[in-house]
């Protein structure tokens, strides 16, 4: 009899036939083969019954530096960005990398016991002295048997606005940062905005990184720095390497405008990143009632065919006071705001937060429950894709790499930390 690493028996399986159940085996952290035949023996073997089985979420867009600083130094009663980054500028001057970590760990055991195995964060740059980005470079290498992390050097106040503000973003590329990014709506002006691109651009090019930007998250339908981020990707050959981030501004843009950069977008091969729940939280909030969406139209976007995945932004900080991590919320709030409420629709929508991440992460070849690939996969609590969005919350199992690394079974959260077996509190309280 052969003994395999692991062995998940009675799996529905998302995008083959929900009436029949597989027997998914991996040996070492690859799926060997899938078969229908259930009388097979692993080390750890997962009883499915008849749960859905996919590959796990990606959270595309997230600032980790300022996770879980809640109430520290004070809350955000206005709910507004602007408050939010008042309350950062306080409390980033006592950043130091160890209280980082000590927070990051908690958010990314979070994230990973919900499914979550793949975060690009933001690393704020304009904090003078980079602990933003030695923390979470350090994060990256120190949570990876539960995360993959990716970091981006962010010029959260602007690449222009300050004059050594460049210098460090590039500074954060040479410390190891992932990807490159920018905040041109948050320039002085839009020439500036437009040229604070093409600095960006510069840098991905000097060092060979993808691009990642905050762009156009704002209401302004005259914030068009995302034609400039096309175009750039587009002169510089940049093409499948470039994501805008939020691009609420499209949501207020004129439909004729609309519809032309979306299409180019799509030539380009730019993604874009919608954060869904702050979206719709920060956005809009210079409106009387009738209130805007303020939320990038994803379906528009897929239509011409954009690639699209989403983001969670922010857990317990200065701008978000809700969330645990959990991408199935994040998606159920996209799928309402822009009413992608057909049935077809929302079986599809789950792409948003696995395969179209998966794109962007340049791992399309070894993402997905097939034979030969990586055993990335969750049991969802669920057995359909509509499932998943009704019930939400933790999956039953979560495997990395082919290793059981969250357990949620038995009324409550288990993760696999340092090997060790570890009970998680999702409270705002910690006991
Ligand atoms: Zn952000």
């Amino acid at each position: 009899m052969v003994e395999h690493t692991l062995v998940v028996k009675n799996a529905r399986i998302r995008g083959r036939p929900l009436d029949k159940k597989y027997t998914i085996v991996v040996d070492g952290d690859r799926i060997t083969s899938i078969k229908e035949d259930a009388n097979l023996h692993g080390e750890t073997e997962i009883d499915a019954q008849g749960r859905l089985v996919l590959p796990p979420f990606f959270n595309m867009h997230f600032h980790l530096d300022s996770v879980l600083t809640l109430g520290d130094p004070r809350f955000n009663e206005s709910g507004t960005l602007w408050e939010g980054i008042e309350i950062w500028a306080e409390r980033k001057k006592k950043l130091t990398v160890e209280e980082m970590l000590a927070r990051v760990e908690k958010a990314v055991k979070w994230m990973a016991a919900y499914g979550t195995l793949w975060v690009r964060t933001h690393a704020d740059t304009t904090e003078k002295t980079l602990t933003t980005v030695k923390g979470l470079v350090k994060a990256r290498e120190e949570f990876k048997d539960i995360i993959n992390i990716q970091v981006t050097g962010f010029p959260q106040d602007g690449i222009l606005t300050e004059p050594e503000n460049l210098e460090l973003l590039e500074k954060a590329i040479e410390l190891g940062a992932d990807n490159v990014g920018m905040i041109p709506h948050n320039e002085y002006t839009r020439f500036d905005g437009a040229r604070s691109v093409e600095l960006a651009f510069d840098l991905a090019v000097k060092y060979n990184k993808d691009i990642d930007g905050h762009v156009d998250e704002t209401d302004d339908p005259w914030s068009r720095n995302f034609e400039v981020v096309v175009r750039e990707t587009i002169r510089r050959g940049w093409q499948g390497r470039v994501a805008a981030g939020h691009v609420t501004a499209s949501h207020s843009w004129d439909p004729v405008y609309r519809n032309r950069i979306f299409g180019i977008a799509a030539k380009a091969g730019v993604s874009i990143v919608p954060n869904p729940l702050i979206n719709i939280h920060l956005q809009g909030r210079f409106d009387n009632y009738p209130k805007r969406r303020g939320m990038a139209p994803i379906k528009l976007a897929l239509e011409k065919g954009v690639n699209v995945a989403l983001g969670h932004d922010c857990i317990m900080d200065p701008w978000y006071p809700l969330g645990v991590g959990d991408m199935l919320q994040v998606l159920f709030m996209a799928v309402h705001v822009d009413q992608m409420m057909g049935y077809s629709e929302l079986q599809k929508s789950l792409d948003l937060i696995t395969i179209n991440g998966a794109k962007i992460w340049h791992i399309l070849d070894d993402y997905g429950i097939e034979e030969g690939k990586k055993a990335n996969l969750l049991v969802l609590r669920g057995k359909t894709e509509l499932d998943a969005l009704r019930l939400m919350g933790p999956p039953l199992y979560v495997v990395k790499e082919g290793k059981l690394i969250a357990d949620n079974t038995g009324g409550e959260s288990r993760i696999l930390f340092r090997g060790k077996w570890e009970k998680l509190d999702f409270s705002q309280i910690q006991e």
